[in-house]
C-alpha cells in the first residue's frame, strides 16, 4: 500500500517537474486527481484481470428505482439485446428488496453514492434514485441501509463534511473508510454489529471494479446499476472514472465471447439459488399504450 501510494506520488512529482503550473487551482486540480486515485482498485486489478468473474455482479437493473427504458436507448441497447431477448419497446425493472431479506439471508444493503444515488460530488438524492431507495428502506429499515462511497467518507473528505451533509440529506449513514472499494470491509463489519458474515450484505453500485468486485471478494450479493446521469447531470464526474466504466460495461455486457463467458462464471452466493429458483428482478414490459403514464 505505501509502495502504491509512493509510485502515484512520484507521478505527481515528474508531471509537476515537467509542467508550467503557475496558478494554484493548477496545484489544486493535480493534488485532487492524485487523491482521487483509487489504490485499492489499482492493487486488485491484478485479481480481476486473472478472475475476471469477481467483477460479475449477481443482478443488474438500470437504477436503483424502477425505470422504464427505451430499448434503442443508447446506454441500455447492449444492456438489453444482450440479456432481455424478449422484451419489446421499454423495460421497467426493480430490486426485489423483499425477497433479498426473506429468501437470500441478506440483513442490510449499502448503496454507493456517486451516480447511484446522487449526481457525481453532489449531496441530494437523485429524483430518480428516491423510490428505489425507499423500497430498501421500507424492507430493511434505516439503521440496516447505509451509504459507502469512495468520495464522502473517505480520506477525500476531511471532517466528515461531505458524509454529515449526506447523512442529513438523505436520512441515513454513511460508512467512514481508509480504504477505498473494493477495500474497506472492516469499517463496514464495525458498521454493522448484527451482521456476523459478509454474504448478509447486499451492494448496490454503479462500477464493476469498484463496487460490484469489493461485494464479489467478500461473498456479498452484488447489484449492478448502469450510471444515474449523464450529459450536464454528469459533468462532475470523475473524468478516469467515466472512461473506464464504458469500458468496464461494454466488456461485461457487449455481445462478445469473453462477456458471456465470464457472466457465466459469476460467483455463486452463499444463500441465493439464482434468478430462476429465486427472482430479484421484478420486471415486466410495456406497450405503446402504456408509455403515457411514465413518460
Ligand atoms: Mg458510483
Amino acid at each position: 500500500m505505501y509502495l502504491g501510494k509512493l509510485f502515484i506520488y512520484s507521478i505527481f512529482v515528474v508531471v509537476r517537474a515537467f509542467t508550467p503550473f503557475s496558478s494554484a487551482s493548477s496545484n489544486t486540480a493535480m493534488i485532487t486527481m492524485v487523491q482521487s486515485v483509487n489504490i485499492k482498485a489499482l492493487t486488485t486489478l491484478a485479481s480481476v484481470i486473472r478472475r475476471p468473474y469477481l467483477a460479475s455482479p449477481h443482478v443488474f437493473v438500470p437504477t436503483v428505482s424502477g425505470e422504464s427504458v427505451r430499448q434503442s436507448g443508447q446506454h441500455f441497447h447492449f444492456f438489453i439485446s444482450t440479456h432481455f431477448t424478449a422484451c419489446n419497446l421499454f423495460m421497467n425493472t426493480d430490486v426485489n428488496y423483499q425477497a433479498l431479506r426473506d429468501h437470500c439471508g441478506v440483513k442490510a444493503v449499502m448503496f454507493d453514492k456517486d451516480n447511484t444515488l446522487t449526481a457525481p460530488y453532489e449531496n441530494d438524492l437523485h429524483p430518480r434514485a428516491r423510490v428505489g431507495l425507499q423500497a430498501a428502506l421500507d424492507v430493511f429499515g434505516r439503521e440496516n441501509v447505509a451509504i459507502l462511497s469512495n468520495s464522502a467518507g473517505t480520506d477525500d473528505d476531511p471532517g466528515f463534511v461531505d458524509g454529515k451533509e449526506i447523512e442529513e440529506a438523505l436520512g441515513i449513514a454513511v460508512i467512514k473508510h481508509s480504504d477505498k472499494k473494493p477495500g474497506g470491509l472492516d469499517e463496514v463489519m464495525q458498521h454493522f454489529p448484527n451482521i456476523s458474515d459478509p454474504s448478509q450484505l447486499c451492494m448496490v453500485g454503479d462500477r464493476l471494479l469498484t463496487d460490484v468486485v469489493f461485494g464479489n471478494l467478500h461473498g456479498m450479493l452484488t447489484v449492478h446499476i448502469l450510471p444515474l446521469c449523464s450529459g450536464k447531470e454528469n459533468r462532475r464526474d470523475n473524468k478516469v472514472a467515466k472512461v473506464v466504466r464504458i469500458i468496464e460495461n461494454k466488456i461485461m455486457y457487449g455481445s462478445w465471447w469473453g462477456g458471456r463467458k465470464i457472466r457465466q462464471l459469476t460467483l455463486p452466493h452463499k444463500s441465493w439459488r439464482g434468478e430462476d429458483e429465486c427472482p430479484l428482478i421484478i420486471s415486466k414490459t410495456m406497450q405503446n399504450d402504456e408509455l403515457g403514464e411514465i413518460q
